[in-house]
């Protein structure tokens, strides 16, 4: 065979297993956990005691930092990175593309003797400033001030990231602009985890609690993931340039069957999941599950939950590894939401709870009736918050990438609700309805404090078509995209969650008027009135319905079905005004993401556009006039002959040919039309929207169903059936 296709499925074929098997006997991954992270242990062995006590305030309650302290810990972290090999040092920042960024400095510092020394002081572990002018910044940094400035985050561990040739010293940080507005994806988080503490503080020293530890949101995300050999994906320049692919007929054999789900992992899958696994205990990220997931060729990784800020850059660090460690084995890790059309697209659930050192978990319904109501109370928070800022939810995980699987039946429909599960609805339902009060009976309960007997714990039905759920002592945002950064959901739970906390622990401040006796009283008039106004976002049913899509318009509840009329919404005013109480984001930092993001899904759209017209014109149409003429010189044969026979299938495909010309025609324009747009982007993401993706779509129709009927050695493009099936 002389097709890219061709030639990519016999190199699939004569894949040979990496020959250097890991060895988990000499070293256990008890060892390998958090060795090359510069963690509590590692500060302890080599800092002083008050320098080491110091950064752990820091560290564990959030107290501010005593910069005097950066240049021991900075001298410590070389001496310790330098040992294991490392030659330089990065700050890494999370710009707001949902990329990882560095920038790296050699230790090395020339002695003026011809020699050089290494050097790494407490100001170059606090500030660096990499030549930022080349990331997005949604308008916030004009080029006349175009310097951003990175600043070591303290509250996650620094690491050491291995090449083999030669290893890096990485340093998490903000990325800031110098008038302090924040230029990426962690600044936010760290200053909503600042907000939601504050908040269950109050809340949780209503409830009686003194000494109240810090309280941290935790989050633990997990991800979704295709492998597909690289052969494949070097032979598809629309996986290369987008992600996804732009054409692709349906395999005879599509996940029907289900036999992949939870099936057997292919060899070669598992050998790169366990050097993957292997390389992310080394950084002390905690993966603990894996499997098949839905879709053939389609997989999944969980971590046990962190602090979310630290979750955060850890699930960075496992999306580079996947990418990383799947080329070692000679494949292509897909992270796109929808690289294939017609199987399981690719979420990441980001399951999300508060809880801090004292009173552990806040959503764990717990055994004694104490904590019920309290528990009860951040329950009401969240059903509150998401009910309110349903839109925001679902803006901050809008991309072109998410659209194609938000409302598909096979992820959460872009209408944000709640599933509580029946017990839990119940019981709200009581509680709304008053009539607890007093009553001990079987099947009822009162929110007074004394006397409300325990809740089920893990409530046991599951829901899978709710994007956000209560599973048992934690919700789980299911509608975030595989490809996301966790950190834009994160921010805006907390922050949202943070405002639902100030109001229940005003109300009941306002109730109580500082007198204990009114407490129970006062929770529970909170908790009704809370349920009253917000319960119209709890849906227990199948969220793919028609119905429900019905259902949910009349309870008001908005269904932003595109990123183009989700991320509008950056900038409503109640948008603007709960993240500015909160010190989250400003206006102009609010601005210059919905900027951005506007901005990344016209350039995911506008390059997917280009690769598909490109295909269309050089593989596609080319094979088919060939397989056409093939056609039509054995008719002209066979009447040369004396045959008469109807034309069906050079009629059939003729007129394929025909409306595939026509669609290229027609997409073609529209490009030109879109890139002729310039800069306002509402228009222009409302534009490729209406007319650049439709286009596209209608190429694709005629060269599906092409790719049906051509000759299969005219066909260049590697079918959803060798992707996917091929191992
Ligand atoms: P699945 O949703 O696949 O059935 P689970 O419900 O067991 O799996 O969820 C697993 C994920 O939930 C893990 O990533 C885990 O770390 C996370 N998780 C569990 N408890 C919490 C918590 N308190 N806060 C945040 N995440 C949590
Ligand atoms: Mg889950």
């Amino acid at each position: 065979g002389s097709t890219a296709r061709l030639q990519a499925v016999s190199a699939v074929t004569n894949y040979t297993p990496f020959s250097d098997p890991l060895n988990f006997v000499d070293t256990p991954s008890r060892e390998l956990f958090g060795e090359n992270v510069f963690n509590a242990n590692a500060m302890r062995e080599r800092l002083p005691k008050d320098i080491y006590k110091k950064l752990l305030k820091t560290i564990d309650n959030g107290e501010k930092l005593d910069y005097s302290i950066a240049d021991q810990v900075a001298s410590a972290m070389k001496d310790w990175a330098i040992e294991k090999g490392a030659t330089h040092y990065a700050h890494v920042f999370f710009p707001l593309t949902g990329q990882t960024a560095e920038k790296h400095d050699s230790f090395l510092e020339p002695d003026g003797n011809g020699e050089a020394i290494t050097e790494f002081s407490g100001k170059q572990l606090i500030q660096g400033e990499p030549d930022a002018s080349s990331f997005p910044s949604g308008g916030l940094r004009a080029t006349f001030e175009a310097r951003g400035y990175t600043a070591w985050d303290v509250t996650s561990p620094a690491y050491i990231l291995e090449n083999p040739n030669g290893t890096t010293l990485c340093i998490p940080t903000a990325f800031v602009s110098w008038t302090g507005e924040a230029l990426d994806k962690k600044t936010p988080v760290l200053r909503s985890m600042q907000a939601i503490n504050e908040q269950a503080q109050r809340v949780l020293k209503l409830f009686g609690h003194e000494n109240v530890a810090r309280v941290n949101a935790t989050a633990g995300a997990e991800q979704e993931y295709f492998l597909i050999d690289r052969n494949f994906y070097f032979a598809r320049p629309d996986l290369v340039a987008a992600g996804r692919t732009v054409f692709g007929a349906q395999p005879p054999k599509g996940q029907e069957l289900d036999d992949h789900y939870f099936g057997a992992i292919p060899e070669r899958v598992l050998a790169c999941m366990l050097d993957t696994e292997r390389e992310l205990y080394k950084l002390g990220v905690p993966v603990k599950t894996r499997h098949n997931e839905v879709a053939p060729g389609q997989y999944e990784v969980a971590p046990v939950f962190e602090n979310a800020n630290v979750a955060t850059d850890h699930q960075q660090l496992v999306m580079i590894m996947l990418r990383r460690v799947a080329q070692k084995y000679g494949m292509e890790c897909l992270m796109h939401e929808k690289p294939f059309a017609g199987v399981n697209g690719s979420g990441k659930h980001v399951n999300w709870s508060l809880g801090n050192a004292t009173q552990g978990n806040l959503l764990e319904p717990g055994d004694t009736p104490h904590e019920n109501a309290q528990f009860l109370v951040f329950c009401a928070a969240v059903i509150r918050s998401v009910h309110k800022y349903g839109h925001l939810l679902r803006a901050v995980i809008a991309s072109a990438g998410n659209d194609h699987r938000l409302g598909a039946n096979e992820a959460p429909p872009a209408i944000l609700s709640i599933f509580l599960g029946d017990q839990l609805t119940d019981v709200f339902e009581q509680i709304k309805k008053g009539s607890l009060t007093g009553s001990k009976k079987p099947g009822t309960l009162t929110v007074g404090v004394d006397t409300l007997p325990s809740l089920p714990r893990h409530a046991g039905d599951r829901n899978r078509t709710s994007p956000f759920a209560f599973t048992g002592n934690k919700f789980e945002f299911r509608a975030v995209g595989s490809n996301q950064s966790i950190a834009g959901p994160l921010v805006a739970l907390n922050t949202i969650v943070a405002e639902s906390l100030d109001y229940i622990a005003t109300e009941i401040e306002k109730e109580t008027k500082g007198s204990p006796k009114k407490f129970n009283a006062a929770v529970q008039k909170v908790l009704k009135k809370v349920l009253g106004d917000h319960d119209k976002v709890i849906f227990n049913g199948d969220g793919y319905s028609e119905e429900w899509h019905k259902e949910a318009e009349k309870r008001g509840l908005p269904n932003l079905r595109t990123a183009a009329d989700a991320l509008p919404v950056i900038t409503s005013p109640e948008v603007v005004k709960v993240f500015k109480k909160y010190n989250v984001l400003n206006e102009r930092e609010l601005a210059s993401r919905q900027e951005t993001y506007l901005e990344q899904y016209c350039i995911q759209i506008d390059v997917e556009s280009k690769v598909a017209l490109k295909l269309a014109r050089t593989a596609i149409f080319p094979a088919a006039i060939r397989h056409q003429r093939e056609l039509a010189e054995t008719c002209a044969h066979l009447k040369a002959v004396g045959y008469t026979f109807d034309t069906d299938s050079l009629d059939e495909v003729t007129g394929l040919v025909k409306k595939l010309q026509d669609a290229i025609g027609v997409l073609d324009k529209a490009v030109v039309k879109g890139d002729a747009l310039g800069h306002d982007l509402k228009k222009k993401s409302a534009f490729y929207r209406d007319h650049l993706l439709p286009a596209m779509l209608s190429v694709r129709e005629h060269a599906d169903a092409l790719e049906a009927i051509v000759a299969d050695d005219l066909w260049s493009l590697p079918t959803y059936q060798e992707m996917l099936f091929i191992k």
